[in-house]
């Protein structure tokens, strides 16, 4: 089956930036980024912000996702925010994000449940997976990406996985300025290509887009976006500085228009 998975761009702002910092920084980087309307661009901002956004964004140029969602989509959870509240808001919503495992110890199961909550209320989940160092030193890259996308995926229909997206994010490469090498890469969206085959059959493989995430930026962004099995990036610390961040959609680009004249 042919490859026509679009290129996206996935900028997580954490928690950085209060309402107004947001919308300057949302300013600048309308400035920034050129409209290409071949590449996807997405925007996590933290939640408070997601609402002044989305009536501030240029919608030819981004769209928005949520850092996380509770899987309740009511009820008595204080500081919860549902995928159903989110809904109106956003097209996409980060599920398993290693801050989300590591920090707050949230387990397969909660991914799982968030999983089957984004896809209940229309939002396409971005599901991240990926190995510590201890693991990967250990030997169990392979071993902790199929136990994660296995749970994480097990509540999906074939056709829901080909909408999703799963993000190779291994956490000893988030935040630190240490990438993966792009063989590394390689090797581990091979890997979970050929685990969506084997759950999901051929057509979620070929469907589903599975990103790059640890230490991204404008520099080494084309090593990653170039490898087949790459269909983007997931940006932390580089979403930050929008000339970076400019510089990573560009790149995107670049190799976007290369693959149409190989084709
Ligand atoms: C992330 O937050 O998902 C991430 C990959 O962060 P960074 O680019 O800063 O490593």
């Amino acid at each position: 089956m042919r490859n026509n998975r679009k290129i996206m761009i996935a900028g997580n702002w954490k928690e950085h930036f209060t309402v107004a910092q947001a919308s300057i920084y949302l300013h600048r980087l309308e400035e920034a980024v050129q409209n290409r309307q071949s590449i996807e661009v997405v925007l996590l901002p933290n939640v408070l912000t997601l609402q002044p956004l989305s009536v501030q964004l240029d919608r030819r140029k981004f769209r928005l996702g949520a850092q996380d969602g509770y899987f309740e989509d009511a009820g008595a959870y204080t500081g919860e925010v549902s995928m159903a509240m989110l809904r109106d808001l956003v097209h996409y919503v980060l599920v398993g994000h290693s801050e989300r495992r590591h920090v707050f110890n949230e387990n397969d199961d909660v991914a799982a449940k968030k999983m089957q909550a984004a896809v209940r209320n229309g939002i396409m989940p971005i599901l991240c997976v990926g190995e510590t160092l201890q693991e990967r030193l250990a030997g169990e890259t392979n071993q902790i990406l199929h136990n994660q996308l296995s749970a994480g995926l097990m509540n999906l229909t074939a056709r829901e996985v080909s909408a999703s997206v799963i993000a190779y994010e291994p956490v000893w490469a988030i935040g630190t300025g240490e990438f993966a090498k792009p063989d590394q890469v390689a090797r581990a969206t091979d890997f979970i290509r050929k685990q969506v085959e084997h759950l999901f059959g051929a057509r979620a493989a070929t469907h589903v887009r599975i990103l790059y995430g640890g230490s991204v930026d404008d520099h080494n962004a084309g090593s990653f976006l170039s490898l087949d099995g790459c269909d983007g990036a997931l940006v932390g610390g580089a979403s930050l500085n929008y000339h970076k961040f400019a510089g990573i959609v560009e790149t995107a680009y670049r190799v976007h228009q290369e693959r149409i004249t190989r084709r």
